[in-house]
Protein backbone atom coordinates (compact mmCIF):
# COMPACT_ATOMS: atom_id res chain seq x y z
CA UNK A 1 0.00 0.00 0.00
CA UNK A 2 1.04 3.92 -0.83
CA UNK A 3 1.59 5.91 2.30
CA UNK A 4 2.13 9.51 1.39
CA UNK A 5 3.73 12.18 3.56
CA UNK A 6 3.98 15.77 3.03
CA UNK A 7 6.22 18.65 4.72
CA UNK A 8 6.54 22.36 4.68
CA UNK A 9 9.85 24.33 5.23
CA UNK A 10 10.33 28.11 5.93
CA UNK A 11 13.69 29.70 6.31
CA UNK A 12 14.49 33.63 6.26
CA UNK A 13 18.12 34.81 6.56
CA UNK A 14 19.08 38.76 6.37
CA UNK A 15 21.22 39.75 3.13
CA UNK A 16 24.09 41.17 3.90
CA UNK A 17 26.04 43.85 1.47
CA UNK A 18 29.27 42.27 0.11
CA UNK A 19 28.56 38.63 1.37
CA UNK A 20 28.44 35.70 -0.57
CA UNK A 21 24.92 34.66 -2.30
CA UNK A 22 24.33 30.74 -2.45
CA UNK A 23 20.57 30.28 -3.12
CA UNK A 24 19.26 26.81 -3.68
CA UNK A 25 23.15 25.40 -3.73
CA UNK A 26 23.78 28.17 -7.28
CA UNK A 27 26.69 31.25 -6.43
CA UNK A 28 24.67 34.27 -7.73
CA UNK A 29 27.94 35.66 -7.99
CA UNK A 30 26.41 39.06 -9.60
CA UNK A 31 24.91 40.18 -6.67
CA UNK A 32 25.54 42.41 -4.30
CA UNK A 33 24.10 41.29 -1.60
CA UNK A 34 24.24 37.55 0.33
CA UNK A 35 22.53 35.69 2.98
CA UNK A 36 23.81 35.50 6.33
CA UNK A 37 23.99 32.96 8.43
CA UNK A 38 26.44 30.17 10.62
CA UNK A 39 26.13 28.52 7.27
CA UNK A 40 26.09 29.12 4.04
CA UNK A 41 22.92 30.74 4.80
CA UNK A 42 20.88 29.35 1.52
CA UNK A 43 17.36 29.22 3.02
CA UNK A 44 16.06 27.68 0.16
CA UNK A 45 18.12 24.69 0.37
CA UNK A 46 17.15 24.88 4.54
CA UNK A 47 13.36 25.39 3.84
CA UNK A 48 13.98 22.14 1.35
CA UNK A 49 15.59 20.09 4.47
CA UNK A 50 13.06 21.25 6.71
CA UNK A 51 10.24 20.12 4.20
CA UNK A 52 12.10 16.57 3.92
CA UNK A 53 12.81 16.10 7.68
CA UNK A 54 9.03 16.85 8.28
CA UNK A 55 7.95 14.59 5.90
CA UNK A 56 9.80 11.76 7.29
CA UNK A 57 8.60 12.85 10.90
CA UNK A 58 12.20 13.52 11.88
CA UNK A 59 12.17 17.20 13.47
CA UNK A 60 13.95 19.79 12.20
CA UNK A 61 17.19 21.11 10.68
CA UNK A 62 18.15 22.76 13.95
CA UNK A 63 17.88 18.89 15.81
CA UNK A 64 19.96 17.91 12.92
CA UNK A 65 22.95 20.27 12.46
CA UNK A 66 22.80 22.71 15.42
CA UNK A 67 24.43 26.31 14.61
CA UNK A 68 26.10 26.22 17.63
CA UNK A 69 28.00 23.23 16.27
CA UNK A 70 31.37 24.64 14.43
CA UNK A 71 31.62 21.95 12.04
CA UNK A 72 28.81 23.85 10.60
CA UNK A 73 30.33 26.70 10.38
CA UNK A 74 30.53 28.20 6.42
CA UNK A 75 29.09 24.98 5.54
CA UNK A 76 27.69 24.51 2.20
CA UNK A 77 24.16 23.32 2.71
CA UNK A 78 23.85 21.21 -0.43
CA UNK A 79 26.34 18.76 2.21
CA UNK A 80 23.44 19.14 4.86
CA UNK A 81 21.00 18.26 2.27
CA UNK A 82 22.96 15.39 1.40
CA UNK A 83 22.98 14.44 4.77
CA UNK A 84 18.99 14.69 5.61
CA UNK A 85 18.15 12.62 2.45
CA UNK A 86 20.55 10.01 3.72
CA UNK A 87 18.39 10.04 7.03
CA UNK A 88 15.16 10.50 4.62
CA UNK A 89 15.68 7.56 2.40
CA UNK A 90 16.95 4.91 5.15
CA UNK A 91 13.18 5.31 6.63
CA UNK A 92 12.74 4.10 3.60
CA UNK A 93 11.07 7.04 2.00
CA UNK A 94 10.45 7.96 -2.07
CA UNK A 95 10.49 11.51 -3.09
CA UNK A 96 7.27 12.48 -4.74
CA UNK A 97 7.53 16.07 -5.16
CA UNK A 98 8.60 19.77 -4.43
CA UNK A 99 7.41 22.94 -4.52
CA UNK A 100 9.25 26.06 -3.94
CA UNK A 101 8.92 29.83 -3.20
CA UNK A 102 11.76 32.39 -2.87
CA UNK A 103 10.77 35.92 -1.79
CA UNK A 104 13.76 38.44 -2.09
CA UNK A 105 14.27 41.85 -3.96
CA UNK A 106 17.80 40.46 -4.67
CA UNK A 107 19.51 38.57 -6.05
CA UNK A 108 17.11 38.05 -9.47
CA UNK A 109 15.84 34.38 -9.04
CA UNK A 110 14.57 33.82 -12.06
CA UNK A 111 17.17 33.38 -14.57
CA UNK A 112 18.67 30.41 -11.85
CA UNK A 113 15.64 28.35 -11.61
CA UNK A 114 16.71 25.46 -13.83
CA UNK A 115 20.11 26.19 -12.07
CA UNK A 116 18.59 25.64 -8.31
CA UNK A 117 16.59 22.65 -9.71
CA UNK A 118 19.75 21.14 -11.23
CA UNK A 119 21.74 21.26 -8.08
CA UNK A 120 18.48 20.29 -5.68
CA UNK A 121 17.55 17.44 -7.70
CA UNK A 122 21.58 16.04 -8.29
CA UNK A 123 21.62 15.29 -4.43
CA UNK A 124 18.23 14.03 -4.22
CA UNK A 125 19.15 11.78 -7.06
CA UNK A 126 15.90 12.69 -8.81
CA UNK A 127 14.74 14.16 -11.80
CA UNK A 128 14.91 18.06 -11.62
CA UNK A 129 11.19 18.24 -13.32
CA UNK A 130 10.53 17.05 -9.73
CA UNK A 131 11.01 20.08 -8.05
CA UNK A 132 9.58 23.32 -8.86
CA UNK A 133 10.81 27.03 -7.75
CA UNK A 134 8.39 30.10 -7.89
CA UNK A 135 9.88 33.60 -7.28
CA UNK A 136 8.33 36.60 -5.80
CA UNK A 137 8.63 39.51 -4.59
CA UNK A 138 7.44 42.02 -1.05
CA UNK A 139 6.39 44.97 -3.30
CA UNK A 140 7.92 46.89 -0.71
CA UNK A 141 6.46 45.42 2.14
CA UNK A 142 7.91 43.77 5.11
CA UNK A 143 11.60 42.59 5.49
CA UNK A 144 11.44 41.05 1.87
CA UNK A 145 10.39 44.05 0.36
CA UNK A 146 12.73 46.13 1.72
CA UNK A 147 15.66 43.88 0.57
CA UNK A 148 16.47 43.65 4.31
CA UNK A 149 15.99 39.79 3.88
CA UNK A 150 15.46 36.49 1.68
CA UNK A 151 12.57 33.49 2.64
CA UNK A 152 12.35 30.62 0.94
CA UNK A 153 9.31 27.95 1.68
CA UNK A 154 9.65 24.28 0.49
CA UNK A 155 6.41 21.67 0.39
CA UNK A 156 7.65 17.99 -0.24
CA UNK A 157 5.39 15.10 -1.00
CA UNK A 158 7.25 11.71 0.47
CA UNK A 159 5.88 8.39 -0.31
CA UNK A 160 6.93 4.22 1.31
CA UNK A 161 6.20 3.06 -2.43
CA UNK A 162 6.83 4.51 -5.78
CA UNK A 163 4.93 7.15 -7.01
CA UNK A 164 3.98 6.80 -11.08
MG1 LIG B 1 18.60 28.71 7.64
Amino acid sequence: MMNFRVGQGWDRHPLQKGRRCILGGVHFEESPVGPLGHSDGDAMVHALIDALLGAAGLGDIGEHFPDTDSRYSGVDSLDLLTVAWKTVTEKGFTFGNADCTIICEQPKISPRKSAMREKMATVLGIDSELINIKATRGEGLGPEGRGECVTALATVLLSTGKIS
